[in-house]
């Protein structure tokens, strides 16, 4: 489970103080797909990056299954956000590098051997969808493909939590529907808890349980996706 207690993120800038979020308090479970929903500005991207300490909070406390995130430091800290994958609404690829070598990186990174790395590529390949393109650049694929290999990547770790921050925001609507579809796919098959920001009701309707609607920094509503879009 995922769980926010009391989580404040302040950022101070020159000219100004901006609470970006506000005393928030939320929790996700374990293989659910939660979205976070609001305007632009409204804190959404703070949060979730506060899930792997992209962002350390001001105050309050993020627990992952029962660990204190922002008490970890050093090692520990690197492995548990080896168990967060995360994909972006730009892609965030490495345009020199091929859809094989993309998705090698972090294991790359973390000293995982070339026969094993090629392995776990071909498996994730495999699972998006992206067979015959692996020696393909970025550069050479569609908006969805790119996409299929930064879920490819971001899964690389094997990890147990997938952040999605507008992962399709930046997609036509019949390739946000495919990325969308393998989504789910994946929430099944591998039982991943998934947290979907965007700004499109759509997505949320479509693949999501649970959600939360951001403004200013706070929730102003929280529930299950049912509920919310009920009419009165
Ligand atoms: P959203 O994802 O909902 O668009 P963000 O979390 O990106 O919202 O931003 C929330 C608020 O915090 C905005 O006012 C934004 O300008 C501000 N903010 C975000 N990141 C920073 C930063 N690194 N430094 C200063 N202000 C920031
Ligand atoms: P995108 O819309 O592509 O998600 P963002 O508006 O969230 O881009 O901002 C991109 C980067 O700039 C993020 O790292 C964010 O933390 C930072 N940022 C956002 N707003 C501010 C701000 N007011 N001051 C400083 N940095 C900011």
């Amino acid at each position: 489970m995922i769980e926010f207690k009391d989580v404040s993120k302040i950022y101070h800038t020159r000219q100004n103080t901006i609470t970006a979020v506000d005393k928030v308090s939320l929790k996700i479970g374990n293989g659910e797909i939660f979205g976070i929903v609001g305007y632009s500005g409204a804190g959404k991207s703070t949060l979730v990056r506060m899930i792997n300490s992209l962002e350390p909070p001001t105050s309050g406390q993020v627990l992952i299954d029962d660990v204190d995130m922002t008490q970890l430091r050093g090692k520990a800290l690197r492995q548990t956000r080896q168990e967060i994958g995360m994909i972006f609404q730009h892609f965030n690829l490495l345009w020199s590098r091929t859809v094989r070598q993309n998705i090698e990186l972090p294991l790359e990174l973390k000293g995982v051997s070339k026969v094993q790395r090629a392995q776990k590529a071909a498996e994730l390949i495999d699972l998006v969808g992206l067979d015959g393109r692996e020696d393909a650049y970025p550069s050479e694929l569609s908006g969805g493909q790119k996409q299929r290999v930064g879920v490819a990547r971001a899964l690389a770790n094997d990890p147990k939590i997938l952040l999605c921050d507008e992962a399709t925001s930046a997609l036509d609507p019949a390739t946000t529907e495919e990325v969308l579809e393998l989504l789910l796919k994946i929430n099944r098959k591998l039982n991943i808890t998934m947290v979907v920001i965007t700004h499109e009701m759509h997505v949320v309707r479509k693949i999501c349980q649970n959600m939360a609607v951001m403004d200013s920094g706070r929730i102003v509503e929280q529930g299950s996706v049912l509920d919310i879009f009920r009419y009165p």
